[in-house]
């Protein structure tokens, strides 16, 4: 059972979640809990680092920022305690979850759960584990796995414990076609399959770490996302079918329609590069550089050239890294050989996701045709086996997202 920040927000819903985890117990199943900080407790962490200073070392970064889970970690074993439930609480460095060196995005290479199981069995022992945390066996430093890591450390605790199911307990009661905030008309889905929820997670869904999936897609980790905010005490713990979505093989999806979710991301931002030099070698010229700067580039346009000389080049870069990648196309001027570089940063890449595209013709035409007639202008465009995307006007997101969400028929009725 993993509890996402904002059901943990404070003391009250803390309570909240230990009698989730009572009722299982009661119910008698054995179950490892893990749990995010607070909500709002990690931006606040991550604004302090900032402030110390803007170029912090990492190590010390995640040294600050896994504080949070060990808050929520200690108070809700407290209240399991008062409620009868014997618990007690583990730092990632306790178990231990290892993970790589790379502080503030490690992943994890590996989980004991030995001594959980063990105390789990034996003694009936609630443990309650602090998410987003582990630990670096080379240097013996605290670690953290990136925002949202909390749904990884849970999946990776089901793997290593051999769960049944991975609950994912959060603030909304499961999967939706889109997001619910932005758009009220999302339907939640019984079902998704795993590749499914890897491209709404990479593509800017939040619902789950892309990581997380990915983790349950290798182990077979069974993920359900449910709702911490449904009465604990009016769930029946016997049965197997709370409101939730459960992220299953493809096998399992019971009805199959062509588009199963759209997502959004603002995180994105366009660099064109006016008037380069159309002959072999240029792509490497410039997108060695943004490799070698750890720049992850993800939409690529080049287009032919008219005049056989030169060509423009259109790709996409995360907002945050956008002035650094400027920047290193600029100082490789002499080797790539353009006229002018331009950017923007205003603009939001719309991702529709569906396996049955696999075996449907012109899915992608439909959503170009829909938005033309709503007079949004597409910047780019990218295309693979369940998914397209597309690049937009970052005022025109709501509106893409709301007319493609009705087009394939995704609105609830
Ligand atoms: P937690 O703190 O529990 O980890 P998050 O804020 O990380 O919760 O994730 C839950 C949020 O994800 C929801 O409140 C919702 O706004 C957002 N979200 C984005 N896309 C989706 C989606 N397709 N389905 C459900 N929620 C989504
Ligand atoms: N508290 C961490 C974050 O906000 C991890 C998590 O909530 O999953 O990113
Ligand atoms: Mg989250």
């Amino acid at each position: 059972m993993k509890f996402g920040g904002t059901s943990v927000a404070d003391i009250e819903r803390i309570r909240n979640v230990a009698r989730h985890v009572k009722r299982e117990v009661d119910a008698g199943h054995e179950v490892a809990v893990v749990v995010s900080a607070m909500a709002g407790a990690t931006n606040q962490l991550v604004a302090w680092c900032r402030e110390a200073s803007v170029l912090h070392d990492a190590r010390e970064y995640d040294a600050v920022v896994a504080s949070g889970e060990q808050v929520t970690s200690g108070l809700l074993a407290i209240a399991l305690q008062a409620i009868g439930v014997t618990a007690r609480s583990w730092q990632g460095w306790q178990l231990p979850i290892i993970t790589s060196g790379a502080h503030a995005s490690a992943r994890i290479l590996g989980v004991n759960g030995s001594e959980l199981l063990k105390r789990m069995r034996e003694c009936r022992e609630v443990p309650v584990i602090s998410g987003f945390q582990g630990i670096n066996k080379d240097t013996g430093r605290i670690t953290t796995l990136g925002r949202g890591g909390s749904d990884t450390s849970a999946v990776a605790i089901a793997a290593a414990i051999e769960a049944d199911r991975c609950d994912i307990y959060t603030d909304v009661d499961g999967v939706y076609t889109t997001d619910p905030r932005v758009v009220p008309k999302a339907r939640r889905l019984d079902r998704i399959a795993f590749e499914e929820m890897l491209e709404l997670a990479s593509q800017g869904a939040k619902v789950l770490q892309v990581r997380s999936v990915e983790l349950g897609m290798v182990h077979q980790v069974r993920i359900f996302v449910r709702s911490s905010f449904d009465p604990p005490d009016k769930i029946d713990a016997h049965k197997n079918n709370p409101p939730g979505t459960l992220i299953c093989d493809e096998e399992e999806l019971v009805e199959q329609q062509v588009v199963t979710g759209i997502a959004f991301s603002k995180d994105e931002a366009q660099i064109s590069i006016r008037a380069v030099q159309d002959k072999p070698g240029v792509a490497a010229a410039i997108f060695g550089p943004l490799a070698d700067a750890n720049i992850n580039v993800d939409m690529i346009v080049q287009n032919v050239s008219a005049d056989g000389a030169t060509t423009d080049l259109t790709f996409t870069v995360p907002a945050a890294d956008f002035e650094r990648a400027k920047e290193t196309i600029a100082s490789a001027k002499s080797q790539i050989g353009y006229m002018r570089l331009d950017g923007a940063t205003e603009v939001t890449k719309v991702s529709v996701i569906g396996v049955g595209m696999r075996s449907h013709a012109g899915v992608a035409a439909k959503a170009f045709r829909s938005l033309a007639e709503r007079g949004i202008n597409i910047r780019a465009i990218t295309t693979s086996e369940i998914k397209f995307s597309v690049l937009i006007d970052a005022v025109y997101t709501e509106l893409a997202v709301r007319t493609l969400h009705t087009l394939y028929g995704l609105d609830k009725s």
